[in-house]
């Protein structure tokens, strides 16, 4: 029986070319509905959009301050938890 070697990814680490450049988009998990949505990191305006393609779900925050400045929930999953 053979043992398996398995690596270690850290999956929350950004690509280094991503990060020099500044605005990146990423995948993550719609907190309204759980699909996938994207989130993107505009550094020149400084600005964190989350955007659900499946439940319109819509979070813009600052990412220095960490306000609010644009947020829009369809509340179809707003009882889940
Ligand atoms: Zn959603």
């Amino acid at each position: 029986m053979a043992t398996k070697k398995l690596s270690k990814i850290a999956l929350t680490q950004l690509p280094l070319e991503e990060r020099v450049t500044g605005s990146y988009t990423e995948t993550i998990h719609c907190p309204n509905c759980g699909k996938h949505a994207e989130r993107q990191h505009v550094q020149e305006s400084r600005v964190v959009r989350t955007q659900c393609p499946a439940c319109d779900y819509l979070m813009v925050t600052c990412s220095l301050t960490a306000r609010v400045i644009e947020a829009y929930s369809p509340g179809l999953y707003m009882g889940d938890r």
